[in-house]
């Protein structure tokens, strides 16, 4: 709504970003992306993202959620779109009218599927997702003969991949991502003892791209990276990435708080001396997260500043000292000021989260801007 958008905070998209980051895994990998665009394309907007991906020529998209996929073809988007959840009741039917690529991750399921494409007479195009360690939804890699070799002589639906999902891949000295692979490329030599053609095989999550080589195999699935975000503070980057994400506000209100006197909800905290507070209208209403009480910051006129006592629902206050600010001062809460810059990933971590939550928590009342 208009009023929605003449808020002075903000979600700004830097759409060329994007493409540069899709650009850069593709050249680093060497195989076909799949783009992960669920939870709202990573708070950067479910259809712009897709939109623009697509224009970019991108192999395939991955959401979780068959509602997310409807909403894409309903936008227009046309490319192979994989929901990577499971199905949930009788979605079935809505797979297969919106051509989503459906994750089946069980016999019993692959009967389900089966069943609802010889009564619609419309073939369903499935990913089989197996279980290496995740323990999450799979058919485990140890019994996956009996799924593949069901799936291989199922009538009605077409085996287009075969996926699995690390569960350390953000960590390059674990052992577990070895250990995944084998036991998955374990279970992919079902097809070749069974004289059928191998599907596109996929494991790689963004950790996967940065950290390890032989996981990209046949197509790679990143998420957060193909935002410029690093899935951790402390991953290497391997990979030329830039945020498409800045989270920007202004200020609003420019006062002098009086030594000793307590600054926001429970006067947790009070200046020691006279000091400038500037007023920023962002709080955890907007998913900026109440843990960065006295702990956050905020770049104000090129420098960076402290936010000082606790992040209220709609608002926070900056102590700015001895510097001066002005109403409409732009406040940038994650991005670059002059020679400063916040990023996701740090300010995630003060707050004591993954840059993932603080990205997907970012609430539709913050309008997205794409530039
Ligand atoms: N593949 C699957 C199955 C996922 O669930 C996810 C996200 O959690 C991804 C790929 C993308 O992960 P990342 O954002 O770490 O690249």
């Amino acid at each position: 709504s208009r009023a929605l958008e003449d808020r002075p905070t903000r979600i700004r998209v830097d759409l060329d970003a994007l493409s540069h980051n899709l650009d850069r895994i593709r050249r680093h990998v060497g195989v076909p992306v799949m783009g992960i665009v669920k939870a709202n394309g990573y708070g950067h907007g479910l259809l712009r993202t897709a939109l623009h991906l697509q224009a970019q020529g991108i192999e395939q998209l991955g959401v979780a959620f068959v509602e997310e996929g409807v909403a894409l073809r309903r936008a227009g988007i046309t490319v192979p779109i994989l929901v990577l959840g499971g199905i949930f009741g009788d979605q079935v039917t809505q797979f297969l009218a919106h051509d989503l690529e459906i994750t089946v991750s069980s016999v019993d399921k692959l009967g389900q599927v089966e069943a609802t494409a010889a009564a619609m007479g419309r073939p369903a195009t499935v990913h089989l997702k197996i279980d290496t360690g995740m323990e999450r939804i799979g058919v485990h890699s140890y019994s996956a003969g009996p799924f593949i070799e069901a799936a291989v002589a199922s009538r009605w639906c077409r085996i287009k991949g075969v996926y699995s999902h690390l569960a350390c891949a953000d960590d390059p000295d674990s052992p577990m991502t070895t250990l995944q692979l084998e036991r998955f490329l374990d279970a992919c030599r079902h097809f070749e003892r069974l004289g059928a053609p191998m599907p596109i095989r996929h494991i790689a999550n963004s950790g996967g791209v940065l950290h390890f080589r032989d996981t990209w195999l046949d197509m790679v699935r990143p998420g957060i990276l193909m935002y410029g975000v690093r899935p951790d503070v402390t991953a290497l980057a391997t990979v030329d990435v830039r945020p498409a994400m800045s989270l920007l506000s202004k200020v609003i209100y420019f006062k002098v708080v009086k030594a000793g006197n307590p600054v926001s909800y429970g006067a947790t905290w009070a200046p020691e001396y006279d000091t400038r507070v500037v007023t920023i209208p962002i709080g955890y209403g907007d998913g900026y997260p109440r843990a960065l009480s006295s702990r956050g910051e905020v770049l104000v006129r090129g420098r960076r500043f402290p936010i000082v006592g606790r992040v209220c629902m709609d608002q926070l206050m900056v102590d700015i000292g001895g510097y001066s600010a002005w109403n409409e001062d732009e406040a940038v809460l994650v991005g670059t000021q002059g020679a400063e810059r916040i990023s996701m990933e740090a300010l995630a971590a003060r707050a004591g989260m993954i840059p993932y939550e603080l990205l997907v928590g970012l609430t539709d009342r913050i309008p997205r801007t794409y530039v």
